[in-house]
């Protein structure tokens, strides 16, 4: 259930709301919006008297969620999610370009991606320092040596830093490092991890399972929601199917559809679903141009000699004809829009 408050409406109003749910141990979770307050409840609501409830001044409406999901439901917060990291602002109006290296290699590495994303206009830089390899040989990323030097490569050039947690050991630790917590794509209904994630007060960024339905994405971002981390992103990465001639296949229909059943800032990696460097601009244009809220781009300084991923990664000279085809393509989208 959703309690939708009157515009406008007083804090004592919202406050007597609050402490009636807290008394049937129920958990209120406020969405402030521009127009009006909205409060989930979750919890057992058997014991809760509803009509009492829709009588307490302030109070609009009681409106029941059939879905499993309610704090990521667009309902939640009709006007979508906007929210800023730093001076950065996720989920309004310019996309943000997040890229980098599929993983930390070296200080010269992250280095030299950092510089060339942040010229580019990137606000966040990637990289993985705990990777999820199909094989227990292949190399398994740097651990915190990593996280520290992508941290002071990001604050050379003042940028934010994104990368996996894997494990709820490595929280506490990694939170030093980083400003946005990401979740692959193989964790992405690894139900405890994401409790743990919702509670350390980081940013989120969830990637979609290969094999999850939106649906159950959503009911895996409800899990960050619910431990009252609201900044949570999602990023379509593609999906299995039977299709083999690329990686996965990039679910561009999730963007529109995201949309309307969400208020989260939706991403998307053209990257892991394409699998090769060739594909990834032609899947990045067409996430734009699908209403997507940023981008997330693997770039290395030398592709062929990456310690993983290395089909994949854009060099560098791809990544910066990539971000000026984008850049055209957003102003173009923006004078579009402006004729409407
Ligand atoms: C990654 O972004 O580093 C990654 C491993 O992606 P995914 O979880 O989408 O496979
Ligand atoms: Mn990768």
């Amino acid at each position: 259930m959703i309690i939708i408050m009157k515009p406008k409406v007083r804090q004592s109003d919202v406050d007597n709301i609050v402490s009636i749910l807290e008394t049937h141990d129920l958990v209120p979770h406020i969405s402030e919006g521009t127009f009006r307050t909205i409060i989930g409840v979750v919890g057992d609501k058997t014991k809760l008297d509803t009509d009492h409830l829709s009588l307490q001044p302030g109070v609009e409406r009681l409106v029941p969620i059939l879905s499993s999901y309610k704090l990521a439901g667009r309902s939640f917060k009709p006007e979508g999610s906007v929210f800023s990291i730093g001076d950065v602002e996720f989920g309004g109006s310019s996309p943000v370009q997040i890229a980098g290296p599929c993983a930390v290699e070296s200080y010269d590495q992250i280095f030299t991606v950092a510089k060339v994303i942040s010229d580019c206009g990137a606000k966040v830089l990637r990289g993985g320092a705990y990777k999820p390899r199909t094989s227990p040989y292949s190399f398994q990323g740097l651990g915190v040596a990593g996280l520290q030097m992508m941290r002071e490569a990001a604050d050379a050039f003042g940028l934010l830093v994104i990368s996996e947690i894997t494990s709820e050991y490595d929280l506490d630790e990694a939170a030093k490092y980083i400003d946005i917590v990401q979740v692959g794509a193989r964790n992405a209904q690894n139900f405890r991890l994401l409790a743990a994630i919702g509670k350390i007060k980081l940013p989120v960024m969830l990637k979609r399972g290969m094999a999850m339905s939106i649906e159950e994405w959503l009911g895996s971002a409800e899990y960050i929601l619910s431990e009252g981390e609201y900044r949570v992103m999602l990023c379509e990465r593609g999906i299995s199917t039977f299709e083999t001639a690329y990686r996965s296949t990039l679910d561009i229909g999730a963007i529109p559809v995201l949309k309307e059943k969400t208020h989260l800032p939706v991403f998307v990696d053209p990257s892991h679903a394409a699998g090769r460097a060739a594909l990834v601009p032609p899947l990045a244009r067409a996430a734009i141009a699908a209403g997507a809220d940023g981008l997330l781009v693997e770039v290395h300084p030398n592709p062929p000699e990456a310690k993983s991923d290395a089909a994949q990664q854009l060099r560098p000279e791809a990544y910066v004809e990539l971000m000026r085809q984008i850049n055209g393509m957003l102003q173009y989208i923006e004078k579009v829009k402006n004729h409407d």
